[in-house]
């Protein structure tokens, strides 16, 4: 029998894998998805977000404790286990060596992230390279990996791990960690999680950012099953993207990063909300949220030709003419309903002096919603939109953890189960986001994890534990 199974292939999946292959266990790793789609939402990454006290390698200035948490603690709205997540910052200062060993690289802050340099450490090569430097050093360590294999339940007994099950298959290992995602890929499931808005389906028109595979048969398996549930179904990552993306994996690129510099309209022409609230970084999770709440899920990010090369280009192009009503009808949009709002907007603009790095002074006044920065008429041409619509990267929803990552029932930790990543962010993560902190999150609590698994597979069992174990075998068969 295996000492440590592992299930799911992404960041945090491979953290656990190679800390308690170090630890001295024999681990076995078990990913959903065949192997040229292996690491799940993780490929997509770009960074994660690093608590230090002085310049390093990549990162300039300081990023203290204090800071980090405070960040954290205004866009969850206190919606966080504070010491789960001090724990999860302090692990970012430590951790890089560690993967840098594993051969994961770093790269300085790539131009149009928006000020990132200070907080945020980038990987050479993205998402991609990261995970494949780590299957490559689970390979090297005789870390066994099985791709095309979704675990559909887990045997429990009294919160005790015993197997795992894949079809007709029983996986048995003395522990294990899930690191199986969220379930954002679950289409219904988030249907039901979000529900009606004004007579619509509100996720029928999300598309999924990353994976398809984390679609969350587990998580509902481990919360039927009595494991302590931690957030909120209906909270998540999600922004807007780019309509034309596709249903799974479009990832980073289809994100439409030019809102604060323009106006945002629904179908009806409309605006809804104040594109210039914030910086980019501290508001761009928060219009996946606001474009599901539009009539058909729908809206359109507009601009001028004053915004080009002010923002990272998304992959597609958007539609482009010479005037606005051109444009709306470009986009299906009502010309005059749109140009009432265009009117009504750039007449009400104040123009100070524009500067996208500060929160300047150009802002409407009289009109509502105000755009409150950044705020200049859209008047040179040509002219550019985008439709956008929710694209959900993932779900908060998840199982309690503790300080060891193991999973709770009823207020009692598993003593050989453990969770890490998306399936336990929910305990740092009760709303909002801030950029970075999910590898953050999947790194600490997966390193955790594979070191409390190899410890619990490792010690001796006691005869009390070994006779409970035969009783629940025989009764769980
Ligand atoms: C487009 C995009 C960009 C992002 N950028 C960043 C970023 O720059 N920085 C950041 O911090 N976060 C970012 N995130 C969020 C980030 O991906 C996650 O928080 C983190 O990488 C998740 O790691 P994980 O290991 O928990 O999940 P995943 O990487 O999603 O891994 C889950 C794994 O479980 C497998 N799996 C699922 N179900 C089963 C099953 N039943 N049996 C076996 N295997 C299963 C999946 O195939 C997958 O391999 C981004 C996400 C997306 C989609």
């Amino acid at each position: 029998m295996v000492d440590v199974l592992v299930i799911g292939g992404g960041n945090a999946a491979l953290c656990a894998a190679l800390m308690a292959r170090e630890a001295g266990a024999s681990v076995l790793l078990l990913e959903a998805s065949p192997k040229e789609w292996r690491g799940g939402n993780s490929i997509h990454t770009r960074n994660l977000r690093c608590m230090h006290d002085e310049p390093q390698d990549v990162l300039t200035d300081a990023y203290p404790e204090e800071e980090y948490w405070q960040d954290l603690l205004k866009v969850t709205g206190g919606i966080t286990d504070e010491k789960l997540a001090r724990l999860a910052i302090r692990h970012s200062s430590t951790c890089r060596p560690w993967m840098i060993k594993h051969g994961v690289r770093f790269q300085n802050s790539l131009s149009g992230t928006l000020h990132l340099s200070r907080t945020n450490a980038f990987f050479l090569g993205g998402g991609k390279a990261l995970v494949n430097a780590y299957f490559r050093s689970a390979a090297n360590l005789g870390v066994e990996i099985r791709y095309d294999t979704p675990v559909d339940r887990l045997e429990l007994v009294n919160g005790e791990f015993r197997a795992a099950w894949v079809g007709n298959e029983r996986i048995e290992a003395k522990a294990c960690v899930i690191s199986n995602g969220g379930f954002e890929s679950n289409r219904e499931w988030l249907r039901e999680a979000w529900g009606q808005h004004e007579g619509e389906w509100v996720a029928d028109n999300f598309i999924i950012r990353g994976t398809r595979f984390n679609t969350g048969v587990l998580l509902k398996q481990m919360l039927e099953a009595g494991a302590d549930r931690i957030g909120d179904p209906a909270q998540c990552h999600a922004v807007a993207i780019d309509a034309r993306a596709p249903l799974y994996d479009g990832g980073i690129c289809t994100r439409v990063d030019c809102v604060s510099l323009g106006i945002v309209v629904n179908r009806d022409g409309r605006r809804f909300y104040d594109e210039g609230e914030d910086f980019w970084p501290k508001r761009y999770a928060i219009w996946g949220r606001l474009v599901a709440f539009q009539p058909n899920q729908i809206a359109y990010s507009i601009i001028d030709a004053k915004a080009v090369g002010r923002f990272m280009p998304p992959v597609f192009p958007g539609e482009k003419a010479n005037d606005l009503p051109t444009l709306a009808r470009q986009l299906g949009l009502d010309p005059d309903d749109f140009m009432k709002t265009v009117e009504a907007y750039n007449a009400s603009c104040k123009v100070g002096t524009f500067d996208h790095a500060v929160l300047d002074d150009c802002h409407t006044e009289g009109l509502t919603p105000a755009k409150t920065h950044w705020a200049l008429p859209l008047d040179t041409p040509p002219f550019y939109g985008y439709a956008l619509r929710p694209g959900i990267t993932f779900t908060y929803l998840g199982v309690k953890i503790d300080e060891t990552a193991a999973v709770h029932f009823s207020g009692v930790p598993s003593r050989n189960l453990f969770a890490a990543g998306e399936v336990s962010a929910g305990n740092v993560l009760g709303k909002g986001y801030l950029a970075g902190i999910g590898v953050t999150i999947g790194t600490a609590f997966g390193r955790i994890a594979g070191t409390s698994a190899a410890r619990a597979a490792l010690a001796p069992a006691s005869p009390d534990k070994t006779k409970t174990a035969e009783g629940a075998l025989s009764a769980a068969a």
